[in-house]
């Protein structure tokens, strides 16, 4: 992987990311300022706290392409795509890979709601973004140079479960979320970190 990529990774808190190397992708966005327009929109599923069409609002332009399932694509206006898991899609030269995303132990993300995760390759870069999902045996699966993760438990997989997830999936690099905004605190990702020392790289990003 191009190493470069880590420097357009911004995290917007919870499970909210903008990558911008180039084309403007954002994920989940949610409590976020006005920023540079979006490209492209992947949101995983319907809670608030995921899509948020005020949020989607104030990065979005009649060009911004969003892809989600379709609950979600109930809720936002604009040039929305449905899919489904297992599906892939390229758009404007950025390839897509939905991927399930469910609970396993808890109820709160049931797998028939065909929620979603997402591999994003970019040029050549797969970021994978988990959604809300504990650690779910497709993890073995994914091929991922970096993952984004859910640490913080009760909705998702606490911070054990992540080390079990991260070294399940074995990226170059695991960046921690869902902490920090509805549940979870820094101690969830600093303890995600800890616990991958000296097996992996863990980037704990600072919320911009
Ligand atoms: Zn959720």
């Amino acid at each position: 992987m191009d190493r470069a990529i880590l420097k357009y990774i911004k995290w917007l808190g919870h499970d909210s990311f903008c990558i911008d190397g180039g084309i403007t992708i954002y994920i989940d966005p949610f409590q976020i300022q006005s920023g540079k327009k979006a490209d492209l929109v992947l949101i995983t599923h319907e809670h608030y706290d995921h899509c948020s069409p005020e949020d989607v609002a104030k990065i979005r332009t009649d060009e911004t392409v969003i892809i989600t399932e379709q609950k979600s694509a109930e809720k936002l206006e604009g040039h929305v795509q449905v899919m489904k898991p297992g599906e892939s899609t390229t758009v404007k030269g950025i390839t897509v890979e939905t991927v399930v995303s469910y609970n396993t132990n808890k109820k709160f993300h049931p797998r028939e709601n065909s929620w979603l995760g997402f591999i994003i390759d970019i040029d050549g870069t797969r970021i994978y973004h988990a959604g809300d999902a504990d650690f779910i045996p497709e993890m073995k699966d994914i091929k991922a140079d970096i993952a984004l993760l859910p640490v913080s438990g009760t909705y998702v997989m606490t911070a054990a479960e992540a080390v079990q997830a991260a070294l399940a999936i074995n990226p170059q690099v695991a960046i921690p979320m869902h902490y920090g905004a509805i549940v979870g605190s820094e101690k969830d990702a600093v303890d995600f970190k800890n616990a991958l020392e000296g097996k992996m790289e863990v980037l704990i990003l600072e919320k911009s």
